[in-house]
């Protein structure tokens, strides 16, 4: 079963158009194979955010599903509206190859001594940047896995900003990455586990609508259970 909860932001002068598209983008979803749940109600905090929450029988009903909003006017109306969400249980796709990867990273960290995070850049598909958490070897506090893997994209594209990339990353970025994302211009932040202490992104959110003049979309809980784990297992070794 796979899983999603989060919100979605929109622009003030588009809440009209969307108020009446998605009585027909909740019918269709609902009537999609392998949908077990679907709701998106407007929040009553804030009029222009909508809470949304679904949940789908397996990857490849949520998989059809992400095709299927693509495709449609659902999908293009929202193209380029703020989300944040939870996605949970997903075990296929190319978010966990690619989250897999940055697993893979946190692995070279943790043999180095490191803290256990690695970093993973992909744009149009294809991986442009790779980072492994290494500040102690390093000798530089900002040689985190994120800041890594944008140096070596940037480098590949030569371009200082990634627009449309996307950022895989097995723990909640750190304020200093975060503000490295937004000066990337990256379009979405995927990561496994939340960092309640130093995240930047969900534990503490810097990122809001006013203060920033670029937002990415973004993702969380994809492999949080591994991700979360190599953490665990490396600050019990060292106590
Ligand atoms: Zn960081």
């Amino acid at each position: 079963m796979v899983s999603l909860q989060g919100k979605l932001w929109v622009p003030k002068k588009q809440l009209v158009p969307i108020q009446r598209a998605l009585f027909e983008h909740i019918a269709l979803t609902q009537a999609e194979p392998g949908c077990q749940a679907f709701e998106v109600r407007q929040s009553t905090d804030d009029p222009l955010c909508f809470i949304v929450s679904e949940r789908f029988a397996n990857d490849e009903a949520f998989m059809a599903h992400q095709q299927r909003v693509a495709d449609s006017s659902w999908g293009a109306l929202t193209k380029e509206f703020s989300r944040h969400y939870k996605v949970t249980g997903q075990v296929k796709g190319s978010d966990v190859i690619h989250m897999q990867r940055a697993l893979v990273l946190a692995d070279v960290s943790a043999a180095a001594g490191e803290v256990p995070v690695g970093a993973v850049l992909v744009q149009n598909g294809k991986v442009i940047g790779e980072g492994a958490n290494s500040p102690i070897r390093g000798h530089d506090p900002t040689a985190h896995a994120e800041i890594l893997a944008l140096r070596q994209a940037a480098r590949a594209e030569n371009n200082y900003r990634l627009p449309g990339s996307i950022l895989y990353v097995t723990i909640e970025p750190c304020l200093m990455c975060v503000g490295a994302l937004i000066h990337a211009r990256v379009g979405r932040v995927v990561f496994g586990a939340r960092e309640p202490k130093a995240g930047a992104v969900s534990s503490h959110s810097i990122v809001d609508h006013q203060s920033t003049n670029h937002r990415f979309d973004v993702v969380e809980g994809v492999l949080e259970g591994e991700c979360g784990d190599r953490m665990r297992v490396f600050f019990s070794q060292r106590r």
